[in-house]
């Protein structure tokens, strides 16, 4: 029977051995008044455009004891999806839009996690990716994995912000990290600086102005004149990634599952422009970006200036 440490290294080095970046741990509890004040300030303003569902659940989004009664640990985990120097001349997709579903790509890993653990000790748990309402970048804060820029992204010491995030909720006490507090950024505005539509300023985010939500999240028609801000990116946009010091360390992911397809990577402006739904199927199948739809795609590509 393994003791609380030995748990602990051994979780750690499985996920390691799955394939994640760094692995750290956080007790569970209710998440502090700061943020939880941050957040309804936040959504109280309506900076959370229509994401209807970042109103609901307030209470378990705020105290992740209540998503999993019993839980005790948040294992967080980040997957590496940064592609490499990709053609960005051409009209193209985010970044971490180009490989397959990143959900099940982490959350396969965190249930193959589940099961090792059990392997050496009989737990609970629950794996979660971007699919419940938990405060992602504030629990991999409190594991210590990283901190949030101003560029809202999580940064990951010498690896930088190109990761989905991932949780694996347990009902077992284990050895917890020192959390990664405040933000690091000092001086710098690079993120700010290249944000094209003034959705990030120094006082902070609105996502009603992000084309990242309104190319990806956002239902409707597109503010006019928005695709001059778009540049060539025609689901999401890249720009406080790119600039940001901290992407230096990025190294191209190792997950096969995120290796951009040649098929994606051959089409041109003619192709996007002319894609077909069918056409649509067979390059986004297993992608993120079926959950977007065809028409809201075209809708992207047809505001392009
Ligand atoms: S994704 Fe683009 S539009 Fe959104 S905050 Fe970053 S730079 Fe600005
Ligand atoms: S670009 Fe600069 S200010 Fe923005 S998140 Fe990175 S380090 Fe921070």
């Amino acid at each position: 029977m393994m003791d609380k440490k030995e748990l602990t290294l051994f979780i750690k080095a499985e996920a390691l051995r799955l394939g994640f970046t760094v692995c750290g741990i956080a007790q569970a509890a209710p998440v502090d008044l700061r943020t939880v004040g941050y957040l309804k300030k936040w959504v109280g303003e309506g900076r959370h455009g229509t994401m209807g569902y970042l109103e609901r659940n307030c209470d378990k989004r705020t105290d992740p004891t209540l998503l999993f009664p019993g839980c005790r640990s948040i294992i967080c985990v980040a997957l590496n999806y940064f592609p490499g120097n990709v053609e960005e001349e051409r009209l193209h997709l985010s970044r971490y839009a180009l490989g397959r579903d990143y959900h099940k790509a982490v959350k396969d890993r965190l249930f193959m996690l589940l099961q090792a653990i059990n392997g050496k000790v009989k737990v609970s748990g629950r794996p979660f990716c971007d699919t419940a309402p938990l405060l992602e970048r504030y629990w991999a804060t409190r594991a210590g994995i990283g901190w949030i820029g101003k560029n809202h992204q999580l940064i990951i010491p010498n690896a930088g912000t190109h990761f989905f995030l991932g949780e694996l909720l347990i009902d077992a006490e284990l050895e917890y990290d020192t959390p990664l507090e405040g933000n690091r950024c000092g001086e710098c505005s690079e993120c700010i600086d290249a944000c094209p539509t003034n959705a990030l300023t120094a006082e902070g985010f609105d996502a009603r102005l992000c084309l990242s939500y309104l190319t990806i999240e956002h239902r409707g028609e597109l503010p006019e004149n928005i695709g001059e801000k778009m540049g060539n990116c025609f689901y999401g946009c890249d720009r406080c990634q790119k600039w940001c010091p901290h992407n230096r360390f990025a190294t191209p992911t190792q997950v096969t599952e995120f290796t951009p397809s040649a098929a994606l990577l051959a089409m041109d402006e003619s192709d996007w422009k002319g894609l077909t739904e069918e056409r649509y199927k067979e390059l986004f199948g297993n992608s993120a970006v079926e959950r977007c739809g065809y028409g809201q795609l075209m809708r992207n590509i047809n505001s392009l200036k």
